[in-house]
């Protein structure tokens, strides 16, 4: 539903934490539940003096059932419920505030995140790029075989969600649109596992019938908000059901971030956004590799405990001119031997955005960059362009509302 109404800007308190708009005629502001861990929830409970299992109902109600609304968490007594409200607490989920539909099926949300909106995109059949996920099970092919067109689960195969972590980006890419929104704040891990679980709920995803991958690569850069970005995974893994495996994570090479990601015991994969032959090319057109080079980033990179058949995506965006030619190629070529990683690479044609000044590149020379390092024995794809239309595809989340609006 289209949300019309221009609100002031969100309170942001010192962690970037907005309690939500208490609404007209209320005075109270309501706190989130969503985004909190079992532990957390459990704790609320054994504060009121309840039994500490109430929490796991909770975490239930919240991350399996997709409530909505205390009034739907009918495994807590109504009294409790009812405590809970007079306690300040709320669902708080974020929700689709607005939707729009590209005529390749992608679908572009802006979702509210207290009195914000930030960008989520769903596309029902992944975007062709590298593979995102564990493909080492069947579960895609067990999809609705007995319930026909009935199925919620009919019209899509391998659902990828691209989820934001923050609202604008400081790393100021210069072929980024979503850069041109400076950072605004970092997103909460409610706010971040809410994009997913809004999206799940809109299309109805039963996790064990239906094959979703979670690309983190909407706005914003998830290893500048590590802390949340992490918390938000693990809730998702935890209490909403996605593999790791399934999960992709982008970063433009913030080293710290990456060094502690090597420490993760459960985590998403990784892809770093290379985007240039060299040095020289990455710092003009990615001010961040003045701080930490290509060299440093691999090195990083190289203290990851890869797991048996997993690999880092090199992400490259293809700018016409500027990193597509042959001899970029086989500079890449040579960059991703001496990497010595197990590695593979993900082309991606720039999407323009207006006020950026860059060419995309011709399908000719995407594909002729593909070949030159298909024959080098890299493995390569090519990611569709997903929602172009609509803004929703690579480094195009602006908050534009162009495109053809829905009802959410
Ligand atoms: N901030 C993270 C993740 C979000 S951007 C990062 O930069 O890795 C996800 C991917 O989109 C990155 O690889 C980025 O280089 C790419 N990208 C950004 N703007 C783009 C554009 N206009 N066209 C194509 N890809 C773009
Ligand atoms: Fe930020 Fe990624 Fe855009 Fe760079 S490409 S400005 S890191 S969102």
């Amino acid at each position: 539903m289209t949300d019309s109404v221009h609100k002031p800007e969100a309170l942001v308190t010192l962690d970037g934490y907005a309690p939500s708009d208490p609404g007209a005629g209320t005075s109270m502001a309501m706190f989130p539940l969503f985004g909190l861990d079992v532990a957390a929830l459990t704790e609320i409970f054994t504060n009121l003096g309840e039994k500490a299992y109430r929490g796991r109902q909770l975490a239930d109600a919240l991350y399996k059932q997709r409530a909505t609304d205390l009034d739907q968490i009918t495994t807590l007594p109504q009294a409790l419920r009812d405590r809970l409200a007079a306690e300040g607490w709320e669902v708080g989920r974020p929700h689709i505030a607005e939707a729009f539909r590209s005529v390749d099926g992608t679908e572009r949300y802006l979702v509210q995140t207290g009195l914000q909106t930030v960008e989520t995109v769903w596309m029902p059949e992944g975007d062709g790029g590298a593979e995102y996920s564990d493909d080492s099970d069947e579960e895609s092919t067990k999809e609705s075989a007995s319930e026909g067109s009935r199925s919620p689960s009919a019209g899509f195969r391998r659902a990828t969600i691209c989820v934001s972590s923050q609202i604008g980006c400081a790393v100021n890419c210069q072929f980024c649109l979503t850069a041109k929104l400076g950072l605004q704040r970092n997103l909460t891990p409610g706010e971040i596992a809410g994009q997913v679980v809004s999206v799940l709920d809109r299309h109805k995803v039963e996790l064990n019938r239906n094959r979703v991958n979670l690309v983190f690569m909407g706005m914003g850069e998830p290893f500048l908000n590590y802390d949340n970005f992490m918390a938000a995974v693990n809730l998702l893994i935890d209490e909403v059901g996605i593999a790791a495996p399934r999960m992709t994570v982008s970063t433009s090479g913030i080293v710290p971030g990456i060094l502690r990601f090597a420490k993760e015991k459960v985590r998403p994969k990784l892809a770093i956004s290379l985007n240039a032959p060299n040095d020289d090319v990455r710092e003009s057109i990615m001010p961040v590799n003045r701080k930490w080079n290509i060299a440093a980033v691999l090195d990083a990179v190289r203290t990851i405990p890869f797991r048996n058949r997993e690999k880092v995506t090199f992400e490259y965006v293809m700018l016409g001119g500027v990193t597509d030619q042959p001899e970029h190629a086989e500079e890449v070529i040579r960059l991703v031997r001496r990497a010595n990683l197990p590695a593979m690479v993900n082309l991606i044609a720039w999407n323009p955005g207006p006020g950026i000044a860059f060419n995309s590149p011709t399908s000719e020379s995407v594909a002729a960059f593909q070949q030159q390092l298909l024959a080098a024995g890299i493995q390569t794809y090519v990611r569709r362009p997903r929602g172009r239309d609509i803004y929703a595809a690579c480094g195009q989340l602006k908050r534009t509302t162009e495109g053809a609006a829905l009802a959410s």
